[in-house]
């Protein structure tokens, strides 16, 4: 098959030079953090370590971590390297997790960040060929613009539609032809699902693959989305503290997403003592940026679980891969002392015939906790035979304890009646937050 690459003498250099043009890069990043960003400098001056210290990534793991709650702290000029005279843009995080973070950007930083989507769109098959819908939310959050500015970088013809008005989605997709759609998977699914309702088919559309990201999705949810509409579905990574989406993105495998490593370093520590762990196992992502001038981060704590990954690609990327996150380490619920992961009660749900449109909902009562799932039937089972209900939710319960190794209650709701997302989903609802637990 023809390669797909957008930058292939980055894409595919050797890995001895990727990691010699990392080790030069961080040597300057570094050094240009530490004279431009007190906030920082004085972690480093705390921690003992000099710029003159860092000679390469062998020396990465001597820096300090920078977390989200640095930033919240530093908000909204206090890790900012550059004169605010020579930034174009500032974005701004979702807010999933609480007080939303500002990121600058230099026009250098956006040609960069586009690049990276650019990847992303190439290696999924995009030319300047395609029609790509971009229904991704615009404005301040980081899907619209960075996708938008990947589409162009490639030639694509863009189709700047924002998120909402589903409706006009699908009449502008069928009329204009759109071949390439960008959005949430779980917006992905409700264009699915309304398109069967207005009576097409899979194949009555022009699409060919989407790049679907900015929240967990599980290989349940895409294997639906490819059949409502008959595409190939991509995933797509990234984070605004970083640039935005594009920090990782899959390639025709569909195995792993490939991390843009000639603009960032990514290490996997344990999230509980810090540790740096070895490739292939599990914990939290950590990022250095290599070559920002407004916001360079280094050794930033993403709280996105998952696993790295040096195995050869067939695609011919020596970027490192990673696994979708597992969920971010604060989406995990404790209850009842036992871990539950959103995407593991996605995979049940998915495999058990039911759709993606589900919430869970968490509280204490008495000292227990409480936890409840509300699923959504398919309009071809719902009956209104009480008993056949009861019998249904007992399988999705049992299930669900095998998955899990604790019962939800769960809760058989009408078609319909969860709200749709048209950007990020709220897939949890923890009411013990309101009594001040903190899980
Ligand atoms: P917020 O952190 O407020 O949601 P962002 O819009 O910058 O702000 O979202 C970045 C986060 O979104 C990542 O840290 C990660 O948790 C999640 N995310 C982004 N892309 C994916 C993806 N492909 N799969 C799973 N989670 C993702
Ligand atoms: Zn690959």
């Amino acid at each position: 098959m023809e390669k797909r690459y957008f930058q292939p003498e980055a894409e595919t250099m050797p890995l001895d030079e990727l990691q010699a043009l990392q080790s030069e890069k961080l040597v300057k990043q570094v050094r240009y953090v530490y004279d431009n960003v007190p906030y920082y400098r004085n972690l480093m001056d705390e921690k003992g370590v000099k710029p003159e210290d860092i000679h390469g990534i062998e020396d990465l793991h001597k820096l300090p971590f920078l977390k989200k709650d640095d930033l919240r702290e530093a908000y909204p000029y206090g890790l900012l390297a550059t004169d605010i005279r020579n930034c174009v843009r500032i974005h701004s995080t979702s807010g999933t997790t609480g007080k939303r973070v500002v990121a600058f950007y230099t026009q250098h930083d956006i040609d960069l960040w586009e690049d990276c989507c650019a990847r992303a769109l190439a290696a999924a098959g995009a030319t300047k060929e395609d029609v790509c819908q971009v229904c991704y939310g615009y404005g301040l959050f980081t899907g619209g613009s960075g996708l938008h500015g990947g589409s162009h970088r490639l030639g694509s013809l863009t189709l700047p539609m924002s998120s909402g008005n589903t409706d006009r989605q699908i009449q502008f997709m069928m009329d204009l032809n759109s071949t390439v759609l960008c959005c949430t998977p779980s917006y992905a699914a409700y264009i699915g699902e309304t398109l069967k309702e207005k009576g097409y088919r899979p194949e009555d559309n022009k699409l060919k693959f989407g790049i679907f990201g900015a929240e967990p999705w599980t290989e349940e949810m895409r294997r639906d989305i490819e059949q409502s509409l008959g595409i190939k579905a991509y995933d797509i990574y990234g984070l605004t503290e970083l640039s935005g989406p594009g920090v990782a993105f899959e390639c025709e495998e569909q195995r792993g997403m490939h991390i843009n490593e000639d603009h960032f370093i990514a290490e996997i520590i344990n999230p509980e003592t810090g540790e740096v762990l070895p490739i292939g196992e599990k914990g939290e992502l950590v990022f250095t940026s290599l070559d920002k001038e407004a916001f360079p981060l280094l050794r930033y704590r993403t709280r996105d679980i998952c696993i790295l990954s040096r195995e050869k690609c067939s695609c011919g990327r020596t970027f490192i891969r990673m696994t979708k996150p597992l969920g971010r380490s604060d989406d995990m619920m404790i209850i009842r002392g036992v871990n539950v992961f959103p995407s593991q009660i996605e995979t049940v749900l998915l495999n058990s015939g039911y759709s993606p449109n589900y919430q869970i909902i968490v509280d204490r009562v008495n000292n227990t906790d409480t936890f409840d799932i509300n699923v959504e039937m398919r309009e071809e089972d719902f009956s209104d035979i009480p008993g056949g209900i009861t019998n249904k939710e007992k399988a999705l319960q049992s299930a669900m304890k095998t998955m899990l190794g604790i019962n939800p209650k769960i809760h058989l709701v009408a078609p319909k009646s969860i709200a749709r997302s048209e950007g990020k989903a709220v897939r949890v609802i923890d009411k013990r937050k309101r009594l001040g637990i903190t899980i």
